[in-house]
């Protein structure tokens, strides 16, 4: 005990003393209503955000922060891949991959899988289970916790507990041959004893397989599993214990089974029916589509290698996913996402998710807000606000009106570290120099300087930081007899940026509507640099 009040101690004064960081951004989400706020400064430090306020009033409250300035990107809360799998070669699916590869090594490929989740801006994933006896996602998920290595924070589930030759038997060898697999359990006794075992060994979920599924010869996805004595076991094992429990459930009654048993997840529900949805809505169910790895499966299995029993289930069972995702949002049930698949499909989930029926925003909802709150976090992450944890994903353009934004991230901040960071490598636009500094010189009367000194910083230079292709701005004043000369320098990447501001043809002399009266005279040059930024 005394040890632990030591260290608490020790880490309370390392978080004082950590300098503090100040994001600037052009337009930060909020989440929950859908709406933009223009030039805003993040103040973060020791991980979490210490305040969200317009960038000028963050300025001055933290004037000794490191400033990130993000310039023109849209700013979003990290997102969350809650049906993620972690381990081995994940564009393998064969069925002798697994069988060649060791727990060791199947780690290790994690550890590289981990960064792909990262690059694509998702800095939380949920481990939807493995078939690895020794554990690794719950390796990765300590080896994040304690900084070893690079990801998303991990909450897990342990092995598949699933029935003898079920979805999650990963055995596929010929009756005389012998290969050890964990959490086969064929009575409610077994699975109590498997679940068991996944929470001694630190499961944060356990993951059910009730129904058969897609990618093995023998299962049958219209139907049941394990029966609804051992779903209810496993429910009551689990809660008791204070964790959650998620069941891959793709036919109707088996999805309306574990709804019934009170499971806190249904993962794909691909076959939904009214009665299971109206079950979902009012158990207040989650449910993880994974849309898009299905059409990939159905439209690519064949080059990815599926076996053509594998390819002929998924091909059959397409045409029920788009009306039960219709009856899932009809029925307003609680929706998050999950890709199932390697992580570089991440951004197709987003739009399959639209193509499915959502908005943009209710998509990115799913992978935000929605995901924390099934994950029993969204006091701590989910959207960008005082106190929560840094995590921070910047792209160009509105994914709120176009999801396609979410497939270049350019920028991941988690807790707040800054884990990508592609600015610099955002090319100038085509054709166009890579750099134009305008040069306005405005003269006022002196009694006018202060006025104009405020107009400049509060209204027009902000106002023009908010447009496409723009790089940054100086203000300079010195006296000049009975006037003051106001010097203004700003950088664009590109002629269209300066005349999407001024006007078709014109790259010069724009005169704020507030400022004409306070100025006595002015001029201006527009000039083109092939610049190179050292930072
Ligand atoms: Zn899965």
């Amino acid at each position: 005990m005394r040890s632990a009040i030591v260290l608490l101690s020790l880490w309370a004064a390392a978080a004082a003393a950590e300098p503090r960081a100040l994001v600037r951004a052009a337009r930060v989400l909020d989440v929950q209503k859908g709406t933009w706020s223009a030039d805003q400064g993040i103040v973060v430090a020791g991980g979490r955000i210490e305040s969200v306020l317009p960038f000028a009033q963050a300025r001055s409250g933290a004037p000794d922060a490191a400033i990130i300035d993000l310039g023109d990107l849209s700013v979003l809360p990290g997102f969350a891949d809650c049906h993620a799998h972690l381990l081995g070669n994940l564009k393998d699916i064969s069925a002798i991959g697994s069988l060649r590869m060791s727990s060791a090594q199947g780690a290790i490929w994690g550890v590289s899988n981990l960064k792909e989740w990262l690059d694509r801006g998702f800095t939380t994933v949920r481990d939807a289970g493995e078939i690895d006896g020794a554990y690794g996602q719950f390796a990765l998920r300590e080896g994040v916790a304690r900084g070893f290595i690079q990801g998303p924070r991990i909450y897990a589930a342990g092995s598949y507990v699933t029935v003898t030759g079920g979805h999650g038997d990963a055995n596929q060898l010929a009756a005389d041959q012998r290969l050890d697999r964990f959490n086969l359990a064929d009575t409610p006794d077994a699975v109590a004893t498997v679940v068991r075992r996944d929470l001694k060994y630190g499961a944060d979920w356990i993951k059910l397989m009730g129904t058969g599924g897609i990618v093995d010869p023998f299962s049958d996805y219209t139907r049941e599993e394990l029966s609804d004595e051992q779903i209810a076991r496993a429910v009551e094992v689990a809660h008791r214990a204070g964790r959650r429990v998620m069941v891959h459930a793709e036919g109707t009654g088996g999805i309306k089974a574990a709804v019934r048993a009170g499971v806190d997840s249904i993962e794909h529900g691909t076959m939904l029916d009214e009665e299971g949805a109206a079950l979902m809505e009012k158990g207040g169910t989650w449910l993880v589509p994974t849309l898009y790895t299905f059409q990939y499966g159905a439209e690519q299995g064949e080059k990815l290698g599926l076996e053509p029993v594998m390819l002929a289930k998924v091909r059959r069972i397409i045409s029920a996913q788009g009306p039960a995702f219709k009856r899932a949002i009809a029925h307003h049930l609680r929706i998050v996402f999950g890709l199932d698949n390697s992580p570089d499909l991440l951004p197709r989930e987003f739009a399959a998710l639209v193509r499915g029926g959502m908005t943009p925003l209710q998509a990115i909802q799913a992978a935000t807000i929605n995901a924390q709150e099934m994950l029993g976090h969204a006091d701590e992450a989910g959207s960008i606000a005082k106190g929560k944890v840094a995590d921070l994903v910047a792209v160009r353009g509105d994914p709120t009106r176009d999801v396609s934004a979410l497939e270049n991230v350019v920028f991941v901040m988690k807790e707040g570290a800054v884990v990508k960071d592609a600015r610099a490598s955002v090319p100038a636009p085509k054709g166009e120099h890579p750099m134009i500094m305008r040069v306005w010189h405005g003269w006022t009367k002196t009694k006018d300087a202060e006025e104009y000194n405020r107009l400049l910083r509060d209204e027009i230079l902000p106002g023009i930081h908010r447009i496409k292709g723009y790089g940054g701005s100086w203000v300079l004043r010195r006296a000049a007899g009975d006037e003051v000369e106001f010097v203004t320098i700003t950088t664009w990447d590109s002629w269209a940026a300066i005349e999407e501001f001024a006007g078709k043809g014109r790259t010069k002399s724009v005169i704020h509507p507030k400022a004409a009266h306070l100025l006595t005279r002015h001029d201006e040059q527009s000039v083109h640099f092939d610049a190179a930024w050292v930072p």
